[in-house]
């Protein structure tokens, strides 16, 4: 805010001054207001200063004056006028209306409310001018904002085709080994070569174990895409998980043979009444058993272990493997990431099996960790939060 205000007399020398805001050094008493008027307005200033004096005062918005403020030529717009006994007032600049009033009022001059009425008009349609640029910077601004969240979107959009695609890569890749074999070794019966008894059922049993893989896989991949579109419910039931866990080690206890491992429980607590799904908790477990399996040398020892913690159970899986790098730990809950580990007797690997189960483990509201060093086995806990049954 700026305020200037000075009082000229008939003859158009300065009378009296006044300023807020800024020092005005150059203004001196008795020094002609032609002088500080720009060259090229001296003509309107001097039709305006009649029109003033006939007692017609209004605002131009085109008027100006160069004072020096701080030792330096500034241009200054005048916004207002007013005459009183041969004396004329000008105000300078943005000022502040109830200054610009209390001023006119102090020098008493004649046309003082109507001045300040035109100023006011003034003051509002810059005022509204104002609200609509503010209104405008806001918009801008939400534009902007806009902008930025659609390239943020678009670059999830592109990593999300390229992960698509990844899948999309490893999939059929996968696919395209199993089929590969089943077509050519049907290939083999087509063109009626013969084999021996023991061969075809070696033929047979691969084609056999091919399909029970390509199977496996489509299971997984309908469970991932039903993780991924939220269309996966839990069947909820308060369960026996002590009893849960020695079934489903009587059954992977068949997968242990060809190598010799062994199964140990270590189960510390009776946990009889747990709210879980059944069917998804032994696919958890199912998966985990069966990854210790897939990642020790024979005749090693896998062990669950069954907790009570204050608010929570653990279940854990711990074996002898060959474990996993501290470099590619922090991946394998990904979908679709093998590490660099294979299987001691090669079985297939797809990277879907931990990706389900975190979400499994997750729609239970409980959290998995892994534990894990390169040759130093495999330790994997789930904490499963124990609900309490309403009476
Ligand atoms: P899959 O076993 O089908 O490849 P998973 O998602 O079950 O997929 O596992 C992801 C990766 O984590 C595996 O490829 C393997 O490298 C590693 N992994 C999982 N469990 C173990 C384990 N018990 N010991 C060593 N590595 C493991």
């Amino acid at each position: 805010m700026f305020l200037i205000a000075l009082e000229i007399d008939e003859n158009l020398a300065i009378n009296k001054f006044y300023s807020q805001g800024s020092s005005i050094d150059h203004l001196k008493q008795n020094e002609s207001i032609l002088k500080m008027i720009p060259k090229n307005q001296v003509g309107l200033f001097l039709d305006f200063l009649a029109r003033l004096k006939n007692n017609r005062p209004s605002i131009t918005q085109d008027l100006q004056i160069i004072l020096e403020v701080s030792g330096s030529p500034q241009l200054f717009k005048i916004v207002g006028m007013a005459t009183n006994k041969g004396y004329t007032l000008f105000i300078v600049d943005h000022p502040n209306l109830e200054q610009i009033a209390a001023i006119l009022k102090e020098w008493q001059y004649d046309h003082y409310q109507k001045i300040v009425d035109l100023l006011k008009e003034d003051n509002q349609s810059e005022s509204q001018y104002l609200s609509k640029y503010d209104e405008m910077t806001k918009i801008n601004n939400e534009l902007i904002n806009i902008r930025r969240s659609l390239s943020k979107k678009n670059q999830e959009l592109i990593k999300l085709n390229e992960e698509k695609n990844r899948i999309l890569g490893v999939v059929s890749h996968d696919f395209k080994g199993l089929v590969g074999g089943i077509f050519s070794l049907t290939g083999f019966f087509l063109k009626e070569e013969h084999f021996n008894a023991i061969e075809t059922k070696e033929i047979y049993s691969v084609i056999y174990a091919s399909a029970q893989q390509m199977l496996d896989m489509i299971y997984n991949l309908l469970d991932y895409s039903q993780f991924e579109t939220g269309s996966i419910f839990l069947n909820k039931k308060w369960i026996n998980l002590n009893q849960l866990i020695h079934d489903n080690v009587k059954v992977n206890h068949f997968f242990t043979r060809d190598k010799n491992i062994t199964i140990k429980t270590e189960l510390k607590t009776e946990i009889t009444d747990i709210f879980l799904d059944p069917v998804r908790i032994n696919q958890v477990l199912n998966n985990l058993l069966q990854n210790s399996i897939k990642y020790s040398e024979a005749n090693t020892i896998i062990t669950i272990i069954l907790e009570k913690h204050q608010n929570e159970v653990m279940l854990s899986v711990l074996d002898q493997g060959i474990g996993i790098s501290q470099s590619e730990i922090d991946n394998i809950f990904k979908p679709f990431t093998k590490t660099s580990n294979t299987s001691k007797s090669n079985e297939k690997s797809y990277g879907l099996g931990l990706s389900i189960v975190k979400n499994i483990i997750e729609l239970h509201e409980g959290r998995i960790e892994v534990t894990s060093q390169r040759g130093q086995g495999s330790r994997f806990d789930i904490y499963l939060p124990k609900v309490k049954k309403q009476k």
